[in-house]
């Protein structure tokens, strides 16, 4: 498979989702179970200026895919992370053990990212790329099936509930 040859002793997981989906949240509460270490790209790329400037039209650093996957390469090795990024298609495939793929429910999304202070034509892209699942068919396209897995994330007793069972995932994942 994609994975063949790949000398990991700890597994790397990916989530992955749309803006206001929990990823943060999850990935954060899943490392500190985990003694996993969480990898926030968004806050990567800005730290260490791994984009080409700024996007008006979309509110958000232009990321450079190329430098963010050359950062990454020797720590992704290494296995034991937990990326957390609103896309997915442009990691190497082999990196990954599971994707995880978080999904709100519009109205609970819609109050979340208007909380966070998105409006206009953000808030409404990101309210139409969880309504046609986006995230699950880039998710879907872009690595293996039976590594894609879907959770929902509406309340916090989903938040416990996946970071348990991802914990369980992760303690009992072979190299
Ligand atoms: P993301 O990283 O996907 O953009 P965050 O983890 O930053 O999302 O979550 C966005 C906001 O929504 C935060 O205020 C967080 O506390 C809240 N939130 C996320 N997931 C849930 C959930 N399953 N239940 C309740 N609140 C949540
Ligand atoms: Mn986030």
């Amino acid at each position: 498979g994609a994975n063949s040859g790949t000398r990991r002793q700890k597994p790397n997981i990916l989530i992955t989702g749309t803006p206001g989906t929990g990823k943060t949240t999850t990935a954060s509460a899943l490392a500190e179970a985990t003694s996993f270490k969480h990898i926030c790209v968004g806050d990567l790329v800005k730290d260490k200026n791994l984009h080409d400037g700024w996007d008006d039209q979309f509110e958000s650093h232009v990321i450079n895919e190329d430098l963010v996957c050359d950062e990454l390469e020797d720590i992704m090795q290494g296995g034991g992370n937990i990326v957390d990024y609103h896309g997915c298609d442009f990691f190497p495939e082999r990196w990954f053990d599971l994707v995880v793929v978080l999904q709100t429910e519009n109205s609970i999304l819609y109050d979340r990212l208007t909380r966070r202070g998105y409006s206009g034509t953000k808030l409404s892209n990101n309210i139409e790329c969880e309504i046609f699942q986006v995230m699950l068919e880039e998710a879907s396209d872009s690595y293996e099936e039976e590594i894609v897995t879907a959770m929902q994330s509406d309340t916090i007793e989903d938040i416990d509930d996946n970071v348990a069972s991802l914990t369980e995932w992760i303690q009992s994942w072979r190299p």
